[in-house]
């Protein structure tokens, strides 16, 4: 089975109950929900549907809310046609262009105030950065444009403007909306789009807090985007639960050809960290029109794999394209051959263990000696998940089976390369804990009479006992 998890964006195409049971089975883990579209009522069907099939099918399936942030829209009601060169107008509205009275066409943004934070020289980046233009000049309602890259400016395509992304916050007054609704539905993780710094994050987390009234909680997504983002990764790190590499807007906010060097820096600060990290966007988008990716895109989740990224994430491929269950079948087969080889082992000392902690000690133990005892499995008792995490960092061969009586870090593990979870009712004793997750791995088949397993409890999910532990133990 495979290891390194598939996130993937659910949309018009996905929608039913049968392509979503045909997706979990071809291995999606966790379905995200893209709430830059859809209203409410088509997220909550969806949403029913999913834990309608979790039940049924019995396995975990995440589901992440995926807010939209300050995202900037072209607002113009009808596409119009742009060709390089030429002097346009950019002005802040929406609707009908109103005439310029230069015969100039005018593009309409949805930014307030656009004029007075853009200046001379700023680009101004449409659909992911295929339409270029540059401001050359100020008026007191528009911008003078020159067009770099021309074509269709189409109604409610993306724009991005390098440099004045750092003026605007990362949550709009409708994410609150968004992430009351999530919550209120019980997301597993809520993604935050355009952040910029750790404190961003600590915001959202109270806000979640809040808005959850002491149920369990939602981790955080931090989708790194902005240059802003990459320069602070550091603390927004060391605040966020989980980390994406959103490669869509980045490539646009910064050089494109610096992402393979960034992507393959942000995992591996992910991983010596234990959080985990998704590899996002145009992983397979030729799949959007065609039934089979292309050998570079084949390459590229390959190649996140050998990075030793948690998850991978398919975007337009599973939510609008053509062939959604397709795509992620596909990128499961590539997932499976790359971990049969050595290259997506950890060189020995990658981790370059500075951390001092029991928890650090207990997984490090765990996986040495799952490796020595030639073991069949790991199995981790949690609560929070932060031991299962600890181990998962190790990228063992072996299975890694978290038990936990909590149903949120049971759907929170779906994220985590490695990692199958299953839930158990809170325990007496270590030996009642042992003794019942042994049992319940062998009727799920997961293990069989005779396997030797190491069980790692780190912070033991019974009532007395709080110790740290790591047992060798055979099925009986
Ligand atoms: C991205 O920009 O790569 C991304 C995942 O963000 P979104 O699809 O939400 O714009």
């Amino acid at each position: 089975m495979k290891k390194t998890k598939i996130v993937a964006t659910l949309g018009l195409v996905s929608e039913t109950k049968g392509t979503i049971k045909k997706m979990i089975e071809s291995g999606m883990n966790v379905a995200r929900l893209n709430f830059s579209h859809g209203d409410f009522a088509w997220h909550e069907r969806v949403i029913k549907i999913i834990r309608d099939l979790e039940k049924k099918m019995d396995v975990p399936v995440g589901i992440l809310a995926d807010l939209q942030g300050p995202r900037i829209r072209i607002a113009n009601d009808e596409e119009i046609s742009i060709s390089p060169k030429e002097t346009v107008l950019v002005m802040e509205g929406s609707g009908k262009a109103p005439s310029s009275g230069q015969s100039k066409k005018v593009i309409l943004i949805d930014l307030p105030k656009i004029v007075s934070l853009v200046n001379v020289g700023n680009e101004i980046l449409i659909e992911d950065g295929l339409l270029k233009l540059r401001v050359v000049k100020k008026a007191r309602k528009a911008l003078e444009c020159v067009v770099v890259d021309g074509g269709a400016v189409k109604p409610r395509k993306g724009v991005n403007i390098p440099g004045i992304s750092g003026k605007l916050g990362a949550l709009t007054e409708q994410d609150k909306k968004v992430l009351k609704f999530a919550i209120k539905h019980d997301v597993d993780y809520v993604g935050i789009s355009f952040v910029r710094n750790a404190k961003e994050i600590q915001d959202l987390k109270r806000l979640i807090n809040r808005y959850s009234a002491g149920k369990s909680v939602a981790q955080v997504v931090a989708k790194i985007e902005r240059r802003e983002a990459v320069q602070n990764f550091a603390s927004i790190l060391k605040a966020t639960d989980a980390v994406m590499v959103a490669r869509g807007d980045l490539g646009v906010e910064m050089p494109q050809t610096e992402l393979p060097l960034i992507q393959k820096d942000l995992i591996s600060k992910c991983l010596r960290s234990a959080k985990p990290v998704i590899v996002a966007t145009q992983m397979m988008d030729s799949m959007i029109r065609n039934p089979r990716p292309t050998r570079a895109e084949v390459s590229d989740v390959s190649n996140a794999v050998i990075d030793h990224t948690d998850a991978v994430m398919l975007s337009g491929e599973s939510a609008s394209g053509k062939y959604p269950v397709e795509a992620v079948r596909i990128m499961a087969e590539i997932i499976e051959k790359t971990e049969k080889s050595n290259f997506d082992d950890l060189p020995h000392g990658f981790l370059e263990d500075k951390q001092s902690s029991i928890s650090a000690a207990v997984a490090q133990s765990a996986h040495e000696l799952a490796k020595d005892s030639k073991a069949k499995a790991i199995i981790v008792a949690s609560v929070s998940g932060f031991t299962a995490r600890m181990i998962a960092r190790h990228r063992a061969d072996q299975s890694v089976f978290v038990v936990t009586n909590n149903r949120k870090t049971q759907n929170q593990m779906a994220l985590v390369r490695g990692v199958e979870s299953y839930l158990l009712p809170e325990c007496k004793t270590m030996d009642e804990l042992i003794g019942k997750a042994m049992n319940l791995l062998k009727s799920k088949k997961a293990l069989r009479r005779g396997d030797k397993v190491i069980v790692v409890a780190g912070r033991p999910h019974v009532k007395k006992e709080h110790m740290s532990l790591v047992k060798v133990e055979e099925i009986a």
